[in-house]
């Protein structure tokens, strides 16, 4: 077996961004698991799983699912040493500094190894979640979500910064553009797959 490790990458970007979409391809590239904690408390809503009830309060109404019960849903998936290896895509997580700060405790010595912000202006990303109508995607939700994500999340840019990890990338395009963008900036970080 090899021991070449692929990217640990965290996606951040505006709700409609592509986080979502673009997670998904990478995770295929690389032979990863992407892991999305949005999407991960809709599907263990969707069979009744506690946590996922408790979240789906939140997230119905635009809110921010509360920091221990998100950190907890992560650190259970990260205990099992098949979601970190050989590397994954983190989507919608960490989006407070108190989730960023666990991430670091739960990960250890190996830490990230990148954090993109995939950049996508905010008319744009409202008129893709319109016409996207997920549940949560309702006119108040969308305000709501965007407003967080300028208070809570936005800030990681800098922490990450700071850190030495952050790349911007440019979201608009088509998807197959983006994905070749944000392969780029991984290679040039961590060479190529
Ligand atoms: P979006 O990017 O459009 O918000 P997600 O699927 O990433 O879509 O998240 C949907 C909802 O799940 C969020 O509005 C929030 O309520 C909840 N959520 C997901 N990840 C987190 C997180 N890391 N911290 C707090 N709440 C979260």
């Amino acid at each position: 077996m090899s021991a070449r490790r692929g990217p640990r990458i965290v996606l951040l970007g505006k709700q409609g961004s592509g986080k979502g979409t673009q997670g998904v391809r990478l995770a295929r590239h690389y032979g990863m698991q992407h892991l999305s904690t949005g999407q991960m408390f809709r599907d263990s809503a969707e069979v009744g799983v506690r946590a996922g009830l408790e979240a789906k309060e939140y997230m119905d109404r635009g809110e921010l699912v509360p920091d221990d019960l998100v950190i907890a849903v992560v650190e259970e998936r990260f205990g099992n040493p098949g979601e970190v290896h050989p590397g994954f895509v983190l989507d919608g997580f960490p989006r407070t500094r108190q989730q960023a700060l666990e991430l670091d405790r739960i990960l250890g010595e190996h830490g990230l190894d990148i954090v993109i912000d995939l950049e996508v202006p905010s008319d744009v990303v409202v008129e893709r979640m319109r016409s996207r109508g997920r549940e949560d995607d309702t006119e108040e939700s969308i305000r709501r979500r965007l407003a967080l994500y300028e208070s809570e999340t936005k800030p990681l840019v800098d922490f990450y910064r700071d850190r030495s990890l952050l790349v911007t990338v440019d979201g608009l395009g088509s998807e197959e553009d983006v994905e070749r963008a944000l392969l780029a900036a991984i290679a040039s970080r961590f060479g190529a797959p």
